[in-house]
């Protein structure tokens, strides 16, 4: 016996580069607006003579107003730092048996990241060419499923039909459903979270309310599931949530104009996008979230990459068996995403940069 053999090793989750220089970063699928005036206001107002306490560890004012905008009651509302924590706390809560969890083999790559820490037998199972999900797949003996709507990084939506029959067809497992990006295109799962005590739909404030940097996310489901979450949250830290990210959040939620605007600009980009990455020969499924995953059949993406970090553009690529041709291309400004289109043209007439056989 060693020391090491006392240590618990994993492999752990690589997030996109946050260089230092001034870069267009369409890397890490951010919001390239500001939050709302509102979130910067109520932090400016904010009492920090309380920051000797400790925050309020059921999250309360945070709670409500999440209750009051999506007309879920607060018992059903569970609060984390980033659906990031929130996912954690639920492969913890949720996969607790000896049977796999079930996720596709392209998706978000934390999921395998969380199943190796805390030791859930997990099986990836391959998406379609098309990069759908076969329902029937999930059909097979599970200890819990999980499945971003819409999928990253492809940006593809299910309907909900296919993702009901995975929650219908799978009564004595947990379906966690991942809706980071829903707020960019798809149809949301959270009204199911009424008909089925099996399915927990998680959200994040990162993206579509532009606060990656204050960590925010939050999960629905029946009133058990959620006790069983704050049960074990409330076992390993109490106070998740500080001050100003309970006020921010409030804020942040309570500011629903604000997000229909800077939303609607995101996906008014996207489709601009799509249509000027087209005319270049670009390929992708139809995403709905604030990323497009585009591969050229003529060129190298990992070359294209290079090129574009060269030019100060920062995109993702990830160098794994069947999305090695891909790049995923967050949405930025209107005026980022001339400059990436700039750049790609400057880019793609390099002869370098095609592809021989
Ligand atoms: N789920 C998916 C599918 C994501 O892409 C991300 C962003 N990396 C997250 C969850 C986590 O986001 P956050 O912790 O910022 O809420």
């Amino acid at each position: 016996m060693g020391l090491k053999d006392n240590i618990r090793r994993v492999v752990p989750y690589t997030p996109g580069e946050q260089p230092k220089q001034k870069v267009i970063k369409l890397n890490t699928n951010e919001c390239p607006y500001p939050p709302s005036e509102k979130v910067i206001q109520a932090l400016k107002e904010a009492d920090y003579s309380r920051l000797r306490l400790y925050p309020d560890p059921v999250c309360d004012c945070l709670l409500t107003a999440l209750s009051e905008y999506y007309g879920v009651a607060k018992e059903k509302i569970f609060v984390g730092v980033g659906s990031d924590d929130v996912l954690s706390m639920c492969f913890l809560t949720f996969f607790n048996g000896d049977k796999p969890v079930l996720f596709p083999d392209i998706t978000y790559s934390f999921y395998d990241v969380w199943a190796q820490v805390y030791r859930i037998p997990f099986k990836q199972l391959p998406l379609r060419e098309d990069f759908s999900i076969g329902a029937e797949d999930y059909m097979a003996e599970n200890g819990g499923i999980v499945l971003a709507n819409p999928n990253a990084p492809t940006g593809v939506a299910e309907g909900l039909e296919c993702l009901e029959r995975i929650i219908a067809g799978n009564p004595e497992s947990v379906v966690i459903v991942d809706e980071a990006y829903i707020d960019f295109g798809g149809e949301t799962c959270l009204p199911l979270i009424d008909k089925y005590s099996n399915l927990i739909v998680v959200r994040t404030m990162s993206k579509s309310r532009a606060m990656a940097g204050m960590r925010v996310g939050y999960a629905f489901g029946c009133a058990e599931l959620i006790k069983y979450l704050n049960d074990v949250k409330f076992s390993v830290n109490s106070y998740t949530m500080n001050l100003p990210s309970l006020i921010a959040g409030e804020a942040a939620i309570r500011d629903g104009e604000y997000f229909d605007k800077i939303t609607g600009k995101v996906k008014a980009t996207r489709e601009w996008c799509k249509e000027e990455l087209k005319k270049r020969g670009f390929l992708f499924a139809d995403s709905m979230a604030n990323f497009i995953f585009a591969k050229n059949p003529e060129y190298h993406a990992a070359r294209i990459f290079e090129e574009l970090k060269g030019r100060g553009i920062y995109v993702r690529y990830f160098n794994k068996p069947r999305i090695d041709e891909y790049l995923r291309i967050s949405i930025g400004t209107d005026e980022e995403m001339r400059e990436f289109i700039k750049a790609l043209d400057e880019i793609l007439i390099l002869p370098e940069i095609e592809r021989r056989g």
